[in-house]
């Protein structure tokens, strides 16, 4: 297992942050995700620094799908970072953390009345419009409560991404987003010129998840800008605002190799000034990028305790943890691969290769194929590390686990962000079959 920057071996025990991953069980129990506070502040700072330029204004747009809560919501933020949201309750979790609304950016291909209505009325910044049903929608209501809104417009530029074919988007057969080669779009861009409710600022597009290769962004952009340009020309709309997405790929096993952001950043604003003065794009002042799993998948590991060990007449022996796909769907969503370690025995010698399993009744509930081991007993503590995005925003009560605790931890500290769910807590929205008096 590869360690990340805040992990350490001390007598044979890993530690996360200073402190060792035996106490923090003893303090919150497992499963329990952690999070490595330093090195989230630090990839923000990476990012915010790294994608920067003399011509325009940048913003780093956090993804919070990959991973929401009030407490990484105030961290992201406190570092200058926007945030952008898809639904109703990310909307409402960004403010009730405190992140302004003219700092949120609302997508999403299938925004319903009510949501569009609190955003309105919470005075969000922007709306990224995914078709003509989400443009007709988002016109009527602001009309009917006489508010104006920036929005943006986004586009699919057609690259296909070699990447898991549920995380690519960018298709031109994918829900999101209208194609830039169909004639519809040039249609609906007019129309948001003209509307008097709606400031259109410019276009959005996001390629895909887990990229690792960077031509396909420099691709992108250039693609991006071309379309700017051909869209200034054949509606006279005036393009200010480009947002070109997220994507950016992370190392979850050996078979990953994903790019060194500082340098790739740097290069990215190269291309994206180069292209604005190739195509004459003399309106832009802002460029936006919305990193997700890239700002926060590092920082992520989970903790589990061993319940069991298996041996089965074929395949690699099981190791059986205390949680699973209820925590982290993405192995079985999407053959996700991970490492592991036995954080208690970290200098113990290899006895074989192991698969985790969860406790949940699918055979699909498999985190990890094939951990190198020492040999496990129960008792163990089993650490999964680089699950900060995409798991705990994923996570379920199936077979009714309660979802994990979750710790930020800095310097020798920790800090609880989200408590354990209880079973009391897997009731609280249950009714009985009959309305009993008693
Ligand atoms: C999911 C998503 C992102 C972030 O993707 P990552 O792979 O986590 O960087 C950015 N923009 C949009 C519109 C998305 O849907």
């Amino acid at each position: 297992m590869k360690l990340t920057q805040h992990m350490q071996v001390v007598n044979n025990e890993l530690n996360i942050a200073d402190i060792p991953v035996s106490r923090l069980k003893e303090e919150y129990g497992t499963p329990l995700y952690i999070y490595d506070q330093k090195g989230i502040k630090d990839q923000a700072k990476t990012f915010i620094n790294g994608f920067h330029s003399k011509k325009f204004t940048t913003h780093i747009i956090y993804a919070s799908k990959a991973f929401l809560n009030l407490y990484i919501a105030q961290l992201i933020n406190e570092q200058g970072c926007y945030l952008d949201a898809v639904s109703g309750g990310e909307i409402y979790t960004l403010l009730a953390a405190g992140v302004p609304g003219e700092k949120i950016y609302f997508h999403g291909n299938n925004k319903t009345e009510s949501e569009i209505i609190l955003a309105f009325e919470q005075g969000i910044g922007t709306f990224v419009i995914d078709s003509q049903t989400d443009f007709y929608k988002v016109e009527k209501i602001a009309k009917s409560l006489n508010k104006e809104a920036k929005v943006l417009l986004r586009i699919n530029p057609g690259i296909e991404a070699s990447t898991h074919k549920y995380i690519q988007t960018s298709r031109d057969d994918s829900k999101f987003g209208m194609s830039s080669h169909d004639e519809d779009t040039v249609t609906l861009v007019k129309e948001m010129v003209k509307s008097d409710w709606l400031d259109f600022a410019g276009f959005h597009c996001h390629i895909g998840s887990q990229i690792l290769e960077e031509r396909f962004f420099f691709e992108e952009a250039d693609l991006m800008l071309g379309f700017c340009r051909q869209m200034e020309e054949e509606t006279g709309c005036q393009v200010r605002e480009i947002n070109l997405g997220g994507g950016f790929g992370v190392y979850y096993s050996q078979a990953d190799r994903p790019f060194d952001y500082e340098k790739f950043l740097q290069s990215y604003i190269q291309v994206i000034e180069a292209a604005i003065d190739q195509y004459g794009l003399e309106h832009v002042d802002t460029v936006s990028i919305e990193p997700g799993r890239a700002l926060i998948n590092d920082f992520g590991t989970a903790l589990y305790s061993v319940g069991g060990v298996k041996h089965t007449l074929a395949g690699k022996p099981f190791v059986f943890v205390d949680g699973g796909m209820s925590d982290n769907i993405r192995p079985a969503l999407y053959q996700a691969k991970y490492e592991a370690a036995l954080a208690n025995r970290m200098n113990d010698e290899v006895e074989g290769e192991y698969r985790v399993a969860g406790k949940l009744c699918e055979t699909g509930d498999q985190l990890v194929q094939d951990a190198p081991l020492p040999e496990a007993r129960i008792g163990d503590l089993l650490v999964i590390p680089r699950v900060g995005a995409y798991t705990y925003t994923m996570s379920s009560n199936y077979n009714r686990l309660g979802r994990p605790a979750l710790v930020f931890v800095e310097d020798g500290q920790s800090y609880l962000a989200v408590k354990r769910e209880s079973y009391q807590d897997l009731l609280r929205n249950d009714y009985n079959y009959k309305n009993k008096e008693d």
